[in-house]
């Protein structure tokens, strides 16, 4: 099964405060085009984006309004406005950078809200069932472009209301020269798809048949691995992983 790819261009969700206090009083956002996941809209309305070291006009508005105001920037975006974001999924604002809103009818201060979105995959449960993951895994996708790239850490997002897509910003959509029709494919196979174990920062995305000393070494430092069933390891691989207590998990 392979996983069309969106790329997604720096956009705002607004709380209904937000709207009101950019767009006027008793203002609501104007729906321009449905998006691919059920009930996301592409709004009418715009913004500007403003930091102390720059700005971006035209900012795009995703609807309906939510209960935090998020921006969703590219890390060329965040370097232009000279401002420290974080890799985060959408949702999670932990040490979210601060930006200013402006709108027709005024600004609109957003403390902690500035992220870069994590390369994600949106998928119904019975998606996740068939490619063997559930929701919060973390997968390796190969974006199969005119110039390939392979998306490690990528996180699976499940639910009934989703649709099947992956999202990734506009550098990672320019580094695999992203074209309309181009898709991605998990890695592994349905049965057993690759995926980072552990923390996302510590695990293994490994689809090697014989792992040698040389490639034991280059992987120990990772806090678990998950390998193919069958996966041969020679002893001194093996040792390699001991010493580094590696834990490794076979699928
Ligand atoms: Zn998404």
């Amino acid at each position: 099964m392979t996983i069309p790819i969106e790329a997604s261009a720096r956009h705002v969700h607004l709380t209904r405060k937000a709207v009101e206090k950019l767009f006027g009083p008793g203002a609501a956002l104007a729906k321009k085009r449905a998006l691919s996941q059920p009930g996301e809209f592409l709004a009418e309305q715009r913004v500007k984006l403003v930091t102390p070291g720059g700005q971006l006009e035209n900012v795009a508005v995703l609807g309906p309004a939510r209960k935090n105001v998020q921006a969703e920037i590219s890390l060329t975006d965040a370097i232009a406005l000279g401002i420290e974001a974080p890799i985060r999924l959408s949702g999670d604002l932990k040490g979210a950078a601060d930006v200013t809103l402006i709108g027709p009818a005024g600004a609109f201060e957003a403390p902690g809200s500035a992220i870069i979105a994590r390369a994600h995959v949106h998928m119904t449960p019975a998606d996740a069932r068939s490619f063997g993951v559930s929701d919060g895994g973390v997968l390796c996708v190969r974006v199969n472009s005119v110039r390939p790239v392979v998306f490690e850490n990528v996180a699976a997002r499940v639910s009934e209301r989703y649709a099947l897509a992956m999202h990734i910003d506009f550098d990672e959509a320019n580094a695999c020269r992203l074209q309309q029709e181009d898709n991605g494919e998990l890695l592994g196979d349905e049965k057993a798809p690759l995926f980072r174990g552990g923390s996302p920062q510590g695990g293994g995305c490994l689809d090697d048949k014989l792992i040698t000393e040389e490639k034991a070494k280059s992987m120990a430092s990772q806090g678990k691995l998950i390998l193919r069933k069958g996966t041969i390891i020679t002893p001194s691989a093996r040792d390699i992983f001991t010493q580094a207590k590696t834990k490794l998990e076979f699928i």
